[in-house]
């Protein structure tokens, strides 16, 4: 087989490259990436480790070029054309292909109120860099937004001495992706950080001179970003009448409605054993499904089943969780001078993990949880709860008694 494009250079497509020749494939790879870098990863954007955006690039130019990967740099994939199989560029090019790999990841949400041209967004280099650029001179910086994002960026701005103000709709920030306890430790940590809330409020109008709420109060500031999530790019998709919803749909093997073409990383919306399809926005994820998606498109048929993790670092701390916790699960919390984990069963069956503790003091324990989970152990609920209870003899036994 010849001809594979890739049409997104971020963490998704640029692992997706790599990972064709890793696996052997020796045709020709064509990156497409309309941004103006090297790829690059996005999470160290919002935890500049001395408050300075540095890039970090997932590969450098050599490493591009002596994989053989045709890496068209600042080239926007504007057409695509399933019954040719081509895809048009901004620049007038045409792209032939075998296989296509869609890894256009997410763009963020935008505000509706009057003003909405004011607030900056956060998903870039170039976002990060204007953002930063932009704080140093500020006094009081909005956050619109309370999810993981908008609490990193404001971690760091309090680290800066800045007056941070999050304005959240909903009446808890991290309601989203985070269990109740560690939304509950990080928001307390804000708190005690000095970062105002406004909870339960929508934006009315964004000024310049701050943010007009909901209920006629202002919340003034030199800087307003927004940080409301992202939805995912199907801008190619749709005009190729491929199926989508929240994200481009695709099979367990990350096919989308055209057996020619798939879809990975923040853009996918891949279908799920209980029905409907779920889309995920990590780095992991990106890179474990750009790396399945490569061996899909030449040949293998490997379903996309890795357990979901993802972490977060605001101020000391580091959340990790692994697997999808839910309300209706049977929680179990384990306390230790390295922080707190908490188990989530479902039918005794531990599903899910999660951990905040300073640094990376509980990222070997999240890592025991998930092979845990893997395993799809039944363990004893005392034993998940006892910091005395080495995790690795809880794998080790269940192991033995699976092999029994
Ligand atoms: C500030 C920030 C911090 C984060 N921190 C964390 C974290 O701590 N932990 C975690 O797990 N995850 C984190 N994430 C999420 C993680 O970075 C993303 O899930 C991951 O980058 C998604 O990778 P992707 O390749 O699927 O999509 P993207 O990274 O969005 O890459 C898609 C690329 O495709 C390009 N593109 C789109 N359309 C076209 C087109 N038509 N032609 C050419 N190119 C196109 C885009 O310009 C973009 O460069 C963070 C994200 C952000 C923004």
């Amino acid at each position: 087989m010849d001809d594979i494009v890739i049409v997104g250079a971020g963490e998704c497509g640029t692992r997706a490259a790599f990972a064709l020749r890793e696996t052997g494939y020796t045709g020709a790879i064509t990156l497409v990436g309309a941004e103006s870098h090297l790829p690059y990863e996005r999470p160290p954007l919002s935890k500049p480790m001395d408050g300075t955006v540095r890039m970090k690039a997932i590969c450098g130019s050599d490493a591009i070029a002596s994989a053989g990967i045709d890496y068209l740099q600042g080239a926007v994939a504007a057409g695509l054309d399933p019954s040719l199989r081509t895809v048009s560029l901004n620049d007038g090019r045409t792209l032939p292909y075998q296989k296509l790999l869609l890894a256009t990841g997410a763009r963020p949400r935008r505000l509706t109120c009057t003003g909405a041209e004011y607030a900056l967004d956060f998903r870039t280099y170039g976002d990060a860099t204007e953002i930063f650029l932009r704080a140093a001179s500020a006094k009081s910086v909005a956050i619109i937004g309370g999810g993981l994002i908008g609490m990193e960026l404001a971690a760091v701005l309090r680290a800066k001495g800045i007056t941070v103000t999050i304005i959240e709709a909903a009446p808890k920030p991290l309601g989203r992706a985070v269990p109740v306890r560690f939304a509950g430790s990080l928001h307390a940590t804000h708190v005690a950080q000095g970062v105002e809330f406004r909870l339960g409020v929508g934006v009315a109008e964004i000024t310049r001179t701050g943010v007009l709420l909901a209920d006629g109060t202002e919340v003034p500031a030199d800087l307003v970003i927004a940080a409301i999530g992202v939805t995912a790019d199907c801008a190619l998709a749709e005009a190729a009448a491929l199926v989508t919803g929240n994200g481009i749909h695709t099979d367990v093997c990350l096919r989308t409605s055209d057996r020619d073409i798939f879809a990975a990383g923040d853009c996918a919306a891949v279908v799920q054993p209980g029905g409907g399809h779920v889309r995920f926005e990590s780095w992991r994820n990106a890179r474990a499904q750009g790396e399945t998606a490569a061996r899909n498109m030449i040949g293998h048929t490997k379903p996309f089943d890795a357990i979901p993790w993802f972490w977060s670092d605001q101020y000391d701390l580091s959340l990790q969780v692994v697997g999808l916790p839910r309300p209706e699960h049977q929680a179990i919390v384990r306390t230790s001078p390295d922080g707190e984990l908490e188990f989530y069963l479902d039918g005794g069956r531990l599903v899910a993990a999660a951990g905040l503790g300073p640094g990376n003091s509980l990222a070997k324990d999240i890592k025991l949880a998930e092979m845990l989970v893997a395993a799809g152990v039944v363990p004893e609920p005392e034993a998940l709860a006892d910091p005395t209870v080495n995790l690795k003899a809880v794998l080790k036994s269940a192991r033995a008694e699976a092999a029994a």
